[in-house]
């Protein structure tokens, strides 16, 4: 340790080389146990915290007792989102190469509030949000070229906040902003049954009220109901109320339904509706050109479409992309301009400041994730990915679909499956126990209509066809 100067504080850059070579082996023991390991954790409520002291150390510990704990302690508690049996939730990949780039951006340790607080992260996270607009075949209206633009939010759920607060201050002239929630009487916003539960999130911190939200009945795939959507709105208006922000789903979180983005785009439009897309896990199987035109379908009409590299792409947590059409409609809500952050490039207009579209002011570079997966992995390799994904869950289709007792609860999405007993929750639920508790596969449930439904959510890295196999081996036995 550097303390020579007194400064027990300081590290000189060999000392974290040498620690990062010291804690290389770890890392890559623990990578490569992902395939051997239970993906669920097995410790009980309070075991960490029960190991860890209850005060922080006053003078330093060594490197060999922070990982001997970090392997006795901690690792326990890992759930193994990387796991090859891992099918619960969505996935939440990190690639190796967004590893490497997490790694870098933290070594540079770069705070891209403004484009002058760091120049390259602006850049790099201007044109990155480029490359994957072309990458995925979404509209020109989103290049910032033009009046649009993307940026990079922790998660799918700030991104719908954002474009919640953006709307709320455009439908009603900044006013909110300005003197305060009264002004959002009669503003309402529309989602489907399906819609991910950050929007009704959003909307109570929005100061919308829960209650203001209308959430739309879907159709037997459990899409959005554009028709309910219409007369909903047409009643809303009726009444003197403010339609202003709709939700759109394509790729829902139960089921992987794809809402009918064309036509909620006609009703949005027809009462000056803000169109947010959600596509937080599907939107990466636009990478694909067979699964493109179903995913980016309606897009060139919706005011923002959001997607998170962060599940199915690789990019490691947390990396959510959000495009929109008018940059302005986000800076002008978002914008505030304290003396302390005043600078000349600000003043001349010529430059991105990203605190200005979202609600943090500091900011990861983590664009550079990005760019190393995208750079090292190349596109054409992602997309391989997503059709060997899909690939993957036609095969536990087919085997679902000559299985005595089980069945299909929804038409297969993209890589998602859900499936039920045909006897109903509760034989339903020891399918679930008996793969949950396999030490080998990890899967979650949903509620469709009335049913209890076992999710197979294919898209771990390390997924493969013997996986497969594997479970629908033990489902034989169910
Ligand atoms: N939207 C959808 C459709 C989702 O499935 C999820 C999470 O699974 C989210 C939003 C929330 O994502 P985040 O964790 O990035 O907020």
């Amino acid at each position: 340790m550097s303390d020579d100067t007194g400064m027990a504080w300081r590290r000189r850059p060999e000392e974290l080389t040498s620690d990062i070579y010291a804690v290389l082996p770890w890392i890559e023991q623990h990578l490569g146990r992902a395939n051997g390991c239970s993906p669920w954790s097995q410790v009980q409520p309070g075991d960490i915290s029960a190991s860890l002291p209850a005060s922080p150390p006053n003078t330093p510990d060594s490197l060999d007792d922070i990982m001997s704990d970090l392997s006795n302690i901690i690792a326990p508690g890992l759930v193994r989102w990387d796991a090859p049996g891992w099918m619960a939730w969505f996935p939440s990949n990190a690639h190796p190469d967004s590893i490497l780039g997490d790694l870098l951006s933290t070594v540079m340790a770069q705070q891209g509030m403004l484009w002058m607080s760091s120049p390259a992260c602006t850049e790099l996270e201007m044109r990155m949000l480029d490359w994957l607009r072309q990458a995925m075949g979404l509209p020109e209206c989103f290049a910032e070229s033009g009046q649009g633009g993307g940026v990079i939010q922790d998660t799918a759920s700030s991104a719908v906040l954002a474009c919640l607060v953006a709307a709320r201050e455009q439908c009603t002239g900044g006013q909110i902003n300005r003197d305060g929630p009264e002004a959002a009487a009669g503003l309402v916003a529309y989602c489907s049954d399906q819609a991910h539960s950050s929007m009704a999130k959003a909307v109570g911190i929005a100061g919308i009220g829960r209650r203001n939200l209308r959430v739309i009945p879907t159709d037997d795939r459990y899409r959005l109901d554009a028709i309910a959507l219409r007369d909903a709105m047409d009643r809303d208006a009726h009444n003197g109320l403010r339609p202003f922000f709709c939700v759109a789903t394509v790729g829902t979180t139960g089921c992987g339904a794809i809402d009918p983005v064309e036509e909620i785009a006609t009703v949005c439009s027809s009462h000056h509706v803000w169109l947010h897309v959600d596509a937080a896990w599907a939107g990466t199987a636009s990478l694909s050109k067979s699964q493109r035109p179903a995913i980016i379908a309606g897009a060139k009409h919706a005011q923002s479409w959001c997607f998170n590299p962060h599940k199915w792409m690789g990019a490691a947590f947390d990396c959510s992309c959000l495009w929109i059409a008018r940059r302005r409609d986000l800076t002008s809500a978002m914008s505030i301009d304290p003396e302390y952050l005043r600078n000349d490039a600000t003043d001349d207009g010529d430059v991105t400041d990203y605190r200005d579209w979202h609600v943090q002011l500091g900011r990861r570079f983590r664009a550079m994730k990005l760019w190393v997966l995208l750079r090292r992995t190349g596109v054409r390799a992602l997309a391989d990915m997503i059709d060997f994904h899909i690939e993957l869950a036609k095969r536990l289709e087919t085997a679902i679909a000559s299985h005595q007792h089980l069945c299909l609860a929804a038409p297969r999405s993209l890589s998602l499956l859900c499936v039920k007993h045909v006897d109903g929750d509760e034989a339903t639920q020891r399918v679930l126990d008996v793969i949950n508790t396999s030490e080998r596969f990890a899967v979650t449930h949903c509620r469709l209509g009335d049913s209890l439904v076992i999710r197979f959510a294919i898209g771990a890295l390390a997924t493969d066809t013997s996986d497969i196999d594997e479970i629908i081996n033990t489902l034989s036995t169910c």
